[in-house]
């Protein structure tokens, strides 16, 4: 199928994220969001990311003001009708998710195809409540969209080929990497990141060594870009706890249950970055470990 426009739904951190590259991309954009503070904000955003990208010589300021010119902002789901593919990135709620994908549906074209960027509800659940499960995949970008590289593309049970193929040229015709996976809880990435950030907090926990030595070992030791904590605060505290929980709860193995002092940092509400504290502290000049 030849996907021309595109509806994305959802217009926070990775919605927006998610419209500036496929408007860049030439795909004419329908950005939907409950919230009109959001949609506004959104469309600042990608403006700013977009003007970003035009001072260090990534895009021309003619190819930015296309792009913009490409991206239609609505409150009104049903706007997004006519598209030919949908990417759902509303908030991370099962049961807004599904009202979501049952409202549009009875205004879609029969070929369009629906997809999530949902980080751990299952894409087979999720597809199993619409009229063309065949038509359904995940589609997981990583956080910041216009910089990561890699789209997960994930299949459900009943997910056919042609939609594969044609969402893998889709990732490509993006300029991004697809990494396929199959649906089980947390997919490739978070499946084998996350583990390793709860055990490098456990390694805290125990008092094997200090916030500074994991990050520092991890970092020289292991030619890490970040330490793990350091990613743990970047990632959010709760995300990291929650996908701990999807694994946790989705394989039943112990192997994955959340460090207690994950727990700890995050009903303190010392979340990381976004609160000013978790491993480190970020409300001075430079960031203080707090252990
Ligand atoms: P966010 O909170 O920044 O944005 C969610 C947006 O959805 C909000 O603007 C909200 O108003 C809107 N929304 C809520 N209900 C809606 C509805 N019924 N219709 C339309 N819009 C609605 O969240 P986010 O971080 O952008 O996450 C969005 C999705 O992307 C989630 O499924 C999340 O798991 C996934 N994801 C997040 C990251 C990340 O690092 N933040 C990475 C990969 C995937």
């Amino acid at each position: 199928m030849d996907i021309k426009t595109v509806g994305v739904i959802g217009a926070g951190q990775m919605g927006n994220g998610i419209a500036h590259v496929f408007s860049l991309a030439g795909y004419e954009v329908r950005l939907n969001d409950i919230s009109q503070e959001a949609l506004d904000r959104g469309l600042e955003t990608i403006r700013k990311n977009m003007d970003r990208q035009v001072a260090r010589e990534k895009i021309t300021a003619g190819e930015r003001d296309a792009a913009l010119g490409r991206i239609h902002v609505t409150q009104k789901l049903t706007d997004l009708g006519p598209t030919d593919l949908i990417v759902e990135a509303a908030s991370e709620r099962e049961t807004i998710k599904a009202a979501i994908f049952e409202d549009i549906q009875p205004h879609l074209k029969p070929g369009t195809i629906l997809t999530s960027n949902t980080s751990s509800i299952s894409i087979t659940r999720l597809a199993s409540r619409t009229d063309r499960p065949e038509r359904f995949m995940g589609l997981h970008f990583m956080n910041p969209v216009p910089v990561m590289k890699l789209v997960e593309l994930i299949r459900g049970i009943a997910t056919d080929d042609a939609t594969y193929q044609t969402m893998l040229k889709v990732v490509d015709s993006l300029d991004k990497t697809a990494a396929s996976s199959e649906d089980f809880p947390a997919f490739i990435v978070n499946r084998i990141l996350l583990p390793m950030i709860n055990e490098a907090v456990y390694t805290l926990y125990e008092g094997v060594g200090n916030v500074q030595s994991i990050d520092t070992a991890l970092k020289l030791g292991a030619g890490h870009p970040m330490g793990p904590l350091e990613l743990a605060d970047f990632i959010g505290l709760d995300i990291c706890l929650a996908v701990m929980n999807v694994l946790h709860d989705g394989l039943a193995d112990t192997k994955y249950r959340p460090c207690p002092l994950l727990t700890k940092y995050v009903e303190a509400g010392w979340l990381g970055r976004k609160t000013g504290r978790g491993f480190y502290d970020y409300r001075g000049e430079t960031p203080v470990p707090t252990r």
